[in-house]
């Protein structure tokens, strides 16, 4: 166990933290309690928000397989018994001064910062989308407020165009948008509708996983319910008036008219203050500049960052976190006391439903696909399906945000 970080007054404000962490999402309550758990005293966390979200439940909820706000708890519940959370934002960091500054105005000091704000919508890459969805004929399952309209859109839907789009990255497991869209399917086919309607997949680039004999399941999945897939393409604008939707593709615009429903999934960015602090590498979606195998700034020895926000150099997902967590905590520790720093090997997941009860799970890491000890590893199963949407949840909230990693 690693020695003891030192302890605050008993009492004192929260004006100096041994251990600052931004963001109180999978990644920063993860590790609170792991840092914790392992010995930590003097750990403090900054998020904004009220509700806490277990966000892959999103995507069932956008196909009518869990109740909206499932996946939904008050992050009074869920931050870790010793760890201090102050209700704000941050705004800005000095890391020559080792200061983050709040939206509120205050002044918090630290030894050791993580940064784990996620990514936000980047609803100016695509003209017209936020409009769209105020209109409520674009939506998606990636929006925490849209999510809940996406289901009683698509099940409304009996004949006409409808579009799917999975994001380019740098976005929060960008793969799992092909869930809402072939649950969809399978809910039209089974309906006997699909045959009316005119599917459209959206991908950022030309293979939907890029993990061999992962791909050619969902290829042949598409095939099966007659989708159209536009590849190396992302969606360049919107019109919510004309329900129309332009697709930059590699060989020109592509307009897509009379959309029935739009799924279209906002772009991604890092918080601009991550840039602004200089802390922000060359991408133009300014990720925290860390690097991939120790998750520590190139710039500052005392900045880490894991998650969403930080420049991993492989897809993010809460799965990936798993390992993130526990490679960050023990590198933290480590670096206090000049032991060797441990290395994350880019593990991350993918699982996708080909149909409303049956999901493939994809692993990968920097070396490649991870296939899991079975025969056909990556064939689309019931008892993954079951495991992704009952089991996870529970071990999401009962042991990976205890630190139980
Ligand atoms: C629809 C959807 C489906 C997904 N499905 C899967 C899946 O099936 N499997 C999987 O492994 N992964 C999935 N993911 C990805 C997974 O949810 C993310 O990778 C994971 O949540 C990242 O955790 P994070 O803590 O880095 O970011 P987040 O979970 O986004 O948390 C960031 C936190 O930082 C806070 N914050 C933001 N700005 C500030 C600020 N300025 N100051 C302080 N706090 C701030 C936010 O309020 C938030 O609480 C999915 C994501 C989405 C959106």
């Amino acid at each position: 166990m690693p020695p003891p970080l030192r302890a605050p007054r008993a009492g004192a404000s929260v004006t100096h933290a041994e251990v600052l962490i931004v963001g109180g999402g999978n990644a920063g309550i993860s590790l609170a309690a792991k840092l914790l758990r392992d010995g930590a005293h003097d750990v403090v966390l900054v998020e904004p928000s009220p509700v806490h979200r277990y966000r892959p439940l999103l995507n069932y909820v956008g196909s009518g397989e869990a109740r909206p706000a499932a996946e939904e708890r008050p992050t009074s519940s869920v931050v870790p018994a010793g760890c201090r959370w102050v209700r704000d934002a941050v705004a800005a960091v000095d890391p020559v001064s080792r200061t983050v500054r709040t939206r509120r105005g205050t002044s918090l000091r630290y030894t050791t910062l993580v940064l784990c704000p996620g990514m936000r919508e980047d609803w100016a890459a695509t003209p017209g989308l936020q409009d769209a969805y105020s209109a409520g004929w674009a939506g998606s399952t990636y929006v925490p407020s849209s999510a809940p309209l996406v289901w009683p859109a698509l099940r409304a839907v009996r004949e006409g165009a409808v579009l799917f789009t999975v994001p380019p990255e740098p976005a929060p497991c960008g793969p799992t948008a092909l869930k809402p869209a072939l649950m969809a399917c399978d809910h039209w086919n089974r309906r006997g509708v699909l045959g009316d309607l005119d599917v459209t997949v959206v991908l950022p680039e030309a293979r939907p996983l890029d993990v061999a004999g992962a791909d050619e399941h969902l290829e042949a999945v598409f095939a099966s319910y007659g989708v159209t897939v536009v590849r190396r393409s992302r969606v360049a604008s919107v019109d919510p008036v004309l329900r129309s939707v332009d697709v930059a593709t590699p060989t020109g615009t592509r307009r897509l008219d009379d959309v029935a429903y739009a799924h279209v999934v906002p772009h991604y960015r890092a918080p601009e203050w991550i840039s602004e602090s200089g802390l922000g590498g060359a991408s133009p979606a300014g990720l925290v500049d860390i690097d991939p195998t120790t998750l520590r700034s190139t710039r500052h020895d005392d900045v880490w960052a894991i998650g969403d926000a930080a420049a991993i150099g492989t897809r993010s997902s809460g799965g990936a976190l798993r390992k993130q967590v526990a490679v960050l905590a023990h590198n933290i520790a480590a670096a206090a006391s000049n032991r060797r720093l441990r290395a994350y090997d880019g593990y991350t997941v993918m699982p996708v439903t080909t149909s409303r009860h049956q999901l493939m799970l994809v692993q990968a890491d920097r070396e490649g696909p991870r296939p899991l000890p079975l025969p056909h590893p990556f064939a689309p199963r019931r008892s993954a399906w079951w495991f992704d949407r009952y089991v996870l949840p529970q071990i999401y909230y009962r042991r990976l945000l205890r630190g139980k990693v």
